[in-house]
């Protein structure tokens, strides 16, 4: 059986209130992290120099009633799906089993983009189910974030690298404008990157482990680069640092971990 770590923590803390004292479930550690750590950095001024959740507006109507996760009202979203479904522009597409095009919501605020799919990814076109997935899900609850109706997920190659290699170069560079496509659509709040391969790809960035927790902008949009789920499965002691920079991320949405007794 898993081990519980930091996030399951969270979550039950969540689930039961948080409870200090001899009966305590949470750590004192981990409640000093949900009360008394505060956000470390903040979202870069964005363009025009308006504060960063004022400045886009363009899809707040569409968010009042969150709509169902694979929004059918979103031709554009359901068109490009069916584009990438067909895509041929590189090597990935003769050994795909499926296209990963993309999870959640595309009205979300929050979006996550990881590498590109793996094996249970490719069997069943739909991103991070497997383990990562999973230690996904939890970071995202942890987040008080729903990953259904919350947050969208996608990828910087929409195929499965084989052998779960990283994406090449070409691999990345023939997939990048179908995801610039998704990003634009969706147009989030904030977009967390998960590890290595995004920060190479959108920022053309190299050093996960010095830029984690530091906050880019891309057009316009804050962009907080963490470590990749499938390394915090590697490296289970670099999951307080990832929460710190999910703390970071919830801090823009003026979300708590965990109501204060
Ligand atoms: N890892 C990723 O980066 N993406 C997935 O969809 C699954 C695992």
């Amino acid at each position: 059986m898993r081990k519980p770590d930091i996030f399951d923590e969270i979550i039950q803390c969540l689930k039961t209130g948080a409870q200090t004292g001899a009966d305590a479930t949470v750590s004192e550690e981990i409640l000093h992290d949900f009360y008394s750590r505060p956000a470390r950095k903040t979202p870069p001024a964005p363009v025009g120099g308006q504060p960063a959740l004022q400045a886009r507006t363009a899809h707040s109507p569409a968010r009042d009633g969150i709509p169902p996760a694979y929004a059918p009202d979103i031709p554009e979203w359901e068109s490009l799906r069916t584009e990438c479904a067909s895509c041929m522009n590189c090597g990935l597409g003769r050994t795909r089993t499926n296209m990963v095009f993309a999870d959640g919501n595309p009205h979300a605020e929050l979006m996550f983009i990881g590498e590109g799919p793996g094996a249970d990814e490719d069997a069943t076109g739909v991103p991070f189910v497997g383990r990562a997935g999973e230690l996904l899900s939890r970071m995202i609850a942890a987040m008080t974030f729903d990953r259904a109706t919350e947050t969208c997920i996608a990828n910087i190659v929409k195929c499965r690298p084989p052998g779960n290699r990283n994406p090449a170069d070409d691999e990345a560079a023939a997939c990048m404008p179908y995801l610039k496509r998704q990003i634009a659509m969706v147009h989030p709040k904030v977009i967390v990157l998960l590890g290595a391969v995004p920060l190479l790809y959108l920022f053309n960035l190299k050093g996960i482990m010095r830029l984690r927790g530091r906050w880019l902008d891309y057009e316009g949009i804050p962009v907080m680069p963490t470590y990749h789920p499938a390394f915090l499965l590697r490296n289970p002691p670099a999951k307080k640092d990832a929460w710190t920079d999910l703390q970071a991320v919830m801090a823009v949405f003026g979300r708590k971990p965990a109501p204060r007794r």
